[in-house]
C-alpha cells in the first residue's frame, strides 16, 4: 500500500487553468479519489469568486471529500513570493486567503509559490499565518530545513511528466524520511510543462488502477 498525493497547480476558472471537465471525469472513474490543487486566487485580474458558478462545482467536490485547495500565491506572478519582503508577503497571504473565503471556498492553509519563488521573508510569513504545510522545490532544500519544526516542507517525488517511480521513496530520500511510503505526484491543471492533469490522465488511472493507493490530501501528509 502506497499513499498517493495527487498535487496540481495553478487552478482557476480562466482558461486554460480551469480544469474542471477533467476533475468530474477523475471523480466519476475513482469516487475516493483525492485531488489537491494549489490555487490562484487572483489570476490575471481576475479573483475567483467573479465565477460563482465554478465555485458552486468546486464547492461540491471540496464537501464530497475529493478536492482540497490550497494557496497558490496571490496573482501568480513570477516568483511574487521570492521578492517580497515580510510585511509584503504577509499582506499577500491574508489578501489571497480573504478572497478564497469571499468565493466561500473552503482552503487548507498549505503553500507553494507561483514559479517556486520563495524567499526567508515569506516562508517567515506563512509561519506567523500558521500555514503547516510548504510544498517546495529541490533548489529550495537549505531554507527548508531552516524551519524545522514550525512548517512541515515537502518536495514532490513523482513528476507526472515522467513514468512512475518504481519504488515509493527510492527516487527521493528526503521525502522518505519526512513522509514514508509516500508518493506526491506533481503536475498543472493545464497543458504545460509536459505534465497537465489532461494530458497524463491516462498514466496516472493506470498508475492508481495497478497499485494499492491511499489517496492523501496535501495537508494529510
Ligand atoms: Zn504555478
Amino acid at each position: 500500500m502506497v499513499n498517493l498525493v495527487l498535487e496540481y497547480d495553478d487552478l482557476h476558472f480562466l482558461p486554460p487553468e480551469n480544469c474542471m471537465e477533467t476533475i468530474d471525469k477523475l471523480v466519476e472513474r475513482f469516487p475516493d479519489i483525492k485531488l489537491s490543487f494549489f490555487s490562484i486566487p487572483y489570476l490575471r485580474g481576475f479573483p475567483v469568486y467573479a465565477d460563482p458558478e465554478f465555485c458552486d462545482k468546486l464547492r461540491d467536490h471540496i464537501s464530497n471529500g475529493n478536492v482540497s485547495l490550497a494557496v497558490h500565491g496571490l496573482h501568480h506572478n513570477q516568483e511574487e513570493f521570492k521578492m517580497y519582503s515580510y510585511d509584503q508577503a504577509y499582506a499577500a497571504l491574508h489578501m489571497a486567503e480573504s478572497i478564497f473565503e469571499e468565493a466561500k471556498l473552503p482552503y487548507r492553509k498549505v503553500f507553494r509559490g507561483p514559479h517556486w519563488g520563495l524567499c526567508d521573508d515569506s516562508v517567515k510569513a506563512m509561519v506567523k499565518r500558521n500555514y503547516t504545510h510548504l510544498y517546495s522545490h529541490e533548489d529550495y532544500l537549505e531554507l527548508g530545513e531552516s524551519y524545522q519544526g514550525k512548517i512541515k516542507v515537502l518536495y514532490y517525488n513523482w513528476n507526472l511528466a515522467d513514468e512512475a517511480p518504481l519504488e515509493e521513496g527510492l527516487l527521493n530520500k528526503l521525502i522518505a524520511k519526512i513522509a514514508p511510503k509516500t508518493i506526491i505526484a506533481h503536475g498543472h491543471t493545464h497543458d504545460t510543462c509536459s505534465n497537465g492533469i489532461a494530458e497524463t490522465f491516462d498514466k496516472v488511472c493506470s498508475y492508481i488502477e495497478n497499485n494499492d493507493v491511499n489517496f492523501k490530501f496535501v495537508h494529510e501528509v
